[in-house]
């Protein structure tokens, strides 16, 4: 009979009670198969001794025979230390306990030799190792020892209670004693067969115990496979199964306001890549199923009109539809935008946000109900419940990675069916990210800018360069152009921040006074009534300058703006920065993005400037930057917990993260119901991970 996976850890031999809270509360293992699926960090080869006179100030791990020659207590600030001499035949070293320092003294003999294991530090001229592992040459000599010895993820408290490495690998063996190393397939033969993967059991075993480094390669492929595969196939079931479960609104003609818009008043040649998405968008308006799609494109791309345009087709089939974007300022720059597109063709269309007045508001719900209203823009304020719409066809949400995934069902909610759903960013997001956080959109990519933009120039230059960068700015002005003067502004500082903020608008105000000059001032401390006139004062050309903070980093569209300067650029992340330079480059003339640092640069922030003096490719960015910070702080993947990996890595493993979409994509396309019996292992893991909600780790 096979041991039941789901038992608790308690049960198994040499755990108990005690250590079993300590598994579950550090390392959240409250199972045998939690256990099992505890992976080793990495792999130390314990067959290979160092000699002192070897050692390295590079605080590797090493493993030394040697003899203790002496032992004395040092006081310290807190408590004291217990040292030993540590000697072998080429140096001397420490061996350092600030902890359990009786139960070392009284066990470790002086003039025994012993095997040490562990982190060595260079400090004041001597080497040290703080909390040796150490067994005697006797003990040592007889155990088994492999080259490529597992290392377990812990926690200071495990090692503190005496859960060391060598207590959680015997717990490990007592795990396949009692299992008998036998575990269910969770992959088709196919699969295995075309991937050549080594069994379950197999993996599992040279994953914890490597018995060569090529079968220990081996291992970690099959489980990472296997962990992106049922990623997914999760991500692609919940796709299949909304399309056939929920019933979208046809669209079904392409109709006046479409042709008219698209015949006499569209205001330039769509790019080929807009008419592919447009295709796209059509046919999931068209099919009767309900559109669930991502629209990436770079700033600037021209994703607005795409989203007009499909809101033209549900007006055309007698839908409302709305737009929301993430801030007031972006919401009433898309109402001014449409609202010109709108009059000709006679369509409604409102504007809700903060700053709605409670008459315009009352009006606004009002002519929703009653349908009399067409399009709504607006920020959060349109998701509260108040907003009700007649027949909400078509839901767009501008810059998705502001909002979060509750807001995004929230829209859902707004119709007794859920409206189509398009969300648009301008993060591009690289496809592996993309395929992790959002594999149950489909996705639409626009690819391409309008034909006839200039390529925004981009250079680095410090401080001590600004007289320079002052001159540039006039000359600008002087050919009329309009500059953006942006600062950091990061919550936790946001005072010191703040005064950055000031004392840059005053010293802008000194260099460029009134009345040949005119500055306005944005930030995130002002009203939104106030932001609004600043901003609208730039966007008319009444101001030369724009000092404001990140609130201008998202979708602001002023083509005659041409400079983009960025103080403290070494401030911001890379996809900031991309998003914040997409502000300029919207004319027809040259543009400029101009990076300030002081000379103190970290090598991750010279990559940074490096990459964005390079590079114009949203793309290319993301890509740089995913590389840079890892996933778990890319925008909007923090919620999506795909940090929660436990064995890929979707930088890393890019490869088999593409290869495990196309797998899981082939099975689902042959049995969706995944009912084949050669997928029953395949079902049978599925629904086990469900159960258990291990698979809700990943995704929400
Ligand atoms: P984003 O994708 O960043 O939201 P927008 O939709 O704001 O970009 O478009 C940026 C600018 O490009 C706008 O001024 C828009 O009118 C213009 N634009 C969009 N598509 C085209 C096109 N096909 N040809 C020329 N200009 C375009
Ligand atoms: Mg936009």
């Amino acid at each position: 009979m096979s041991v039941n996976l789901q038992t608790p850890i308690d049960y198994l031999k040499g755990v108990g009670p005690n250590r079993a809270d300590l598994l579950r509360s550090e390392l959240g293992i409250k199972t045998y198969q939690d256990l099992i699926n505890l992976f080793p960090n990495r792999y130390i080869d314990r067959t290979k001794y160092y000699k002192i006179n070897q050692l390295l100030r590079n605080n590797a791990e090493v493993q030394i025979i040697g003899v203790i020659t002496g032992f004395r207590e040092v006081s310290q600030k807190r408590g004291k230390r217990l040292v030993a001499d540590f000697k072998d035949d080429t140096g001397v070293m420490e061996l350092v306990w600030f902890r359990g320092q009786k139960w070392i003294r009284e066990s470790l003999k002086i003039g025994q030799t012993y095997v040490i294991f562990g982190k060595t530090n260079w400090f004041s001229g001597k080497y040290s190792m703080p909390h040796p592992e150490i067994e005697t040459q006797e003990t040592h000599d007889g155990n088994l020892r492999s080259a490529m010895q597992s290392i377990y993820p812990s926690t200071e408290k495990l090692s503190n209670k005496g859960i060391t490495n060598r207590v959680i690998t015997k717990i490990m063996q007592q795990l396949f004693l009692e299992t008998k190393g036998r575990f269910s397939e969770t992959l088709s033969d196919s699969t295995k067969g075309e991937l050549k993967l080594i069994s379950k059991s197999d993996a599992l075993f040279n994953i914890h115990f490597p018995k060569t480094p090529e079968l220990l390669a081996r291992a970690q492929f099959r489980l990472k496979f296997e962990e992106l595969f049922y990623i997914q196939l999760q991500l692609i079931l919940k796709n299949l199964i909304h399309k056939s479960k929920i019933k979208g609104f046809p669209f079904n003609k392409v109709g006046d306001h479409f042709n008219t818009f698209y015949n006499n008043h569209l205001p330039f040649k769509l790019t080929n890549a807009q008419k592919r998405v447009l295709k796209e968008i059509r046919q999931d308006l068209g099919s009767n199923a309900q559109m669930n799609r991502l629209l990436q494109g770079d700033v600037g791309s021209g994703k607005t009109i795409v989203a007009f345009m499909s809101i033209l087709m549900g007006i055309d089939n007698g839908f409302q539809c709305c737009l929301m974007a993430p801030t007031a300022i972006l919401s009433v720059q898309h109402y001014n935008g449409l609202s010109e597109l709108c009059k000709p063709l006679n369509i409604s269309i409102s504007l809700l946000n903060g700053s709605s007045k409670t008459s315009e508001r009352r009006e606004i719900h009002e002519n929703l109900e009653n349908g009399n209203l067409q399009i709504l823009i607006g920020t959060h304020a349109l998701l509260e419940d108040k907003v009700k719409f007649k027949n909400l066809g078509l839901a767009i949400i501008d810059e998705q990675h502001r909002f979060g995934v509750a807001q995004r069902s929230k829209l859902w909610h707004k119709n007794t069916s859920p409206p189509h759903v398009l969300v648009m960013t301008a993060t591009p997001i690289p496809r592996t990210l993309a395929m992790s956080v959002y594999g149950d959109l489909d996705i639409s990519v626009i690819d391409e800018l309008p034909a006839g933009r200039k390529p925004i120039k981009t250079v680095h230059r410090y401080d001590n360069n600004r007289l320079n960068v002052f001159k540039f700015m006039k000359d600008e002005i002087a050919l009329g152009r309009q500059i953006y003067i942006v600062y950091p502004l990061i919550q936790e500082s946001e005072k010191m921040d703040y005064k950055d903020l000031m004392d840059g608008y005053e010293s802008i105000s000194r260099e460029f006074p009134m009345p040949k000059y005119q500055i306005s001032i944005v930030h995130g401390k002002m009203k939104p009534d106030d932001k609004d006139y600043e901003m609208q004062r730039f966007a008319k050309g009444e101001t030369n300058i724009m000092v404001a903070t990140t609130v201008i980093e998202v979708g602001v569209n002023v083509p005659n703006a041409s400079v983009m300067i960025i103080e403290s650029a070494e401030r911001f992340g890379l996809s900031q920065l991309h998003q914040l330079r997409g502000r300029v480059g919207r004319g027809a003339e040259q543009s400029y993005c101009i990076l300030m640092t002081s000379h103190k640069l970290g090598e991750n922030s010279k990559t940074r400037l490096q990459t964005m003096v390079r590079s114009s490719d949203g793309f290319e960015i993301a890509e740089v930057d995913l590389k840079l910070r890892g996933p778990g702080d890319i925008m909007g993947t923090q919620q999506s917990g795909i940090l929660n990996l436990r064995i890929a890595d979707i930088v890393k493993d890019k490869d088999i993260l593409e290869s495990a979409r196309y797998f899981a994509k082939s099975i689902l396309k042959l049995d969706p119901s995944l009912a084949l019996p050669e997928h029953k292992a395949i079902l049978n893991t599925y629904r086990q991970m469900h159960k258990y909600r291990n698979i809700w780790n990943y995704i929400s």
